[in-house]
C-alpha cells in the first residue's frame, strides 16, 4: 500500500481550542502525529512517500474560489486588523446569510466557518497545500491501478464544506480525493465515513450528486457534533436523491452494531457499483476517545478492515479523526492491515 505523508502537517498549529466554554490545549494538532506514526511503524509499514507539489486545480468542484481566497488571506488580514492570537470568529450568519461576506476579517471568518473550534495560523495554507496534495497523490495511485493507497495526515477534513470550515477542517481532503478519481476516470465513486463524527462536509458538497455515493456511521447529531447535520431523513437532493445514506447510532454503541451498520453501508456501495472507494477514515469511534463515544476496541479495527476488503474495490483511505490516546496510531495499522491481509 502507498503511504502518502508530508512533515509539513506542523505549519498548522493552532495554539487554543475554545471547548465547552473553556480555551484549552487543542485536541486536534501536530502532536496526533506522534500517536499515528509510532502505531504504523509498530504494525511494520514504513516507507512514507512525499507527494508531489499540490495541485490547486484539484479543489474546483470541491471548495469555491471565494473560499480558497479567503483561506490564504485570512491570517494576514487578521493580523493587519491588530487582531490577537490566530484567526478566529466571533460572529455567525443565523438563517439568512448576504451574499458577500463581510469586509472585516472577524466578520469574514464567520462568514466562512460553522463553528468556533477551528483557526487559520500563520502558515495553515502552506500545511494544508501539503496535506491535500497527499490526499491527491493517493488518488492518483489508485487512478494508476494500485489496489489501496493511504494519506497519514492531519488536520482532518471531513466537516469542511464547499464554503466553510468546522471541526478542526478547513480543506476536504476525502471529497479532494473523490473528485479527483472522478477527473481521472472513475464513473461512480463512493465514499464510506467511518469517523466518529457526521462528515457533513463531504455530505454537503456532493449532496445534489449521483456520481459520489456519501455513506456515513457516526454518533447521532442530537449529542454530537456536528449537531445539525447526519440524520437518517438526509437522503440527497435533486440529482443527489438517495446518494447520501446517514448511520446516526446511539453513544455506547459497541463493535456489533456498528458493524451491522457497515455491512448495510457496503450493500449500498455494492447496489451504487462504485468503480471505487474512499474510506474517511477516523479512529475516534475507540473506546477511549477523548471527545466521542463509541466503544470500539483495538481488536476491532483490522476485523472491519477486512470487511470492507471484501467490496473488492481499489480504495484510498484518507486521515480523518482519533485523539489523545497511543492506540490511535495502532488503530489505524490495524484497519490498514486487515484490508490488505483479506
Ligand atoms: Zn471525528
Amino acid at each position: 500500500m502507498k503511504i502518502f505523508y508530508s512533515d509539513a502537517h506542523v505549519l498548522h498549529h493552532p495554539k487554543a481550542e475554545l471547548h465547552r466554554g473553556q480555551m484549552i490545549d487543542p485536541h486536534e494538532g501536530p502532536h496526533r502525529m506522534d500517536l499515528l506514526l509510532p502505531g504504523m511503524k509498530r504494525a511494520g509499514f514504513k516507507n512514507f512517500l512525499s507527494p508531489p507539489v499540490f495541485d490547486e486545480t484539484s479543489l474546483q468542484g470541491v471548495h469555491t474560489s471565494d473560499y480558497i481566497d479567503f483561506i490564504k488571506t485570512a491570517w494576514e488580514r487578521w493580523d493587519a486588523a491588530g487582531y490577537a492570537g490566530d484567526v478566529l470568529p466571533m460572529s455567525y450568519p443565523h438563517s439568512k446569510r448576504r451574499e458577500k461576506p463581510p469586509t472585516d476579517i472577524d466578520g469574514a471568518a464567520g462568514y466562512f466557518a460553522s463553528s468556533s473550534d477551528t483557526v487559520i495560523t500563520k502558515t495553515s495554507w502552506e500545511a494544508l497545500k501539503a496535506v491535500a496534495a497527499c490526499s491527491l497523490a493517493a488518488a492518483n495511485a489508485v487512478s494508476d491501478g494500485a489496489n489501496s493507497a493511504f494519506a497519514l495526515i492531519r488536520p482532518p477534513g471531513h466537516h469542511a464544506g464547499a464554503d466553510y470550515m468546522s471541526g478542526y477542517c478547513i480543506l476536504n481532503n476525502s471529497a479532494i480525493a473523490a473528485q479527483a478519481l472522478r477527473k481521472n476516470g472513475a464513473g461512480r465513486v463512493a465514499i464510506l465515513d467511518v469517523d466518529f463524527h457526521h462528515g457533513n462536509g463531504t455530505q454537503d458538497i456532493f449532496y445534489e450528486r449521483d456520481d459520489v455515493l456519501f455513506t456515513s456511521i457516526h454518533g447521532h447529531p442530537d449529542d454530537h457534533f456536528p449537531y445539525f447535520w447526519g440524520h437518517k431523513d438526509e437522503t440527497g437532493a435533486g440529482a443527489g436523491q438517495g446518494f447520501t445514506v446517514n448511520y446516526p447510532l446511539p453513544a455506547g454503541t459497541a463493535y456489533a452494531p456498528w458493524s451491522a451498520a457497515l455491512r448495510n453501508a457496503l450493500q449500498h456501495i455494492s447496489r451504487f457499483k462504485a468503480d471505487v472507494l474512499v474510506v474517511s477514515l477516523g479512529v475516534d469511534t475507540f473506546e477511549h476517545d477523548p471527545i466521542s463515544s463509541f466503544k470500539l476496541k483495538t481488536t476491532d479495527y483490522p476485523l472491519y478492515g477486512a470487511i470492507i476488503a471484501q467490496l473488492g474495490l481499489p480504495t484510498v483511505f484518507i486521515m480523518e479523526g482519533g485523539y489523545g490516546v497511543p492506540k490511535v496510531g495502532d488503530n489505524v495499522a490495524g484497519v490498514l492491515t486487515g484490508f490488505l491481509n483479506a
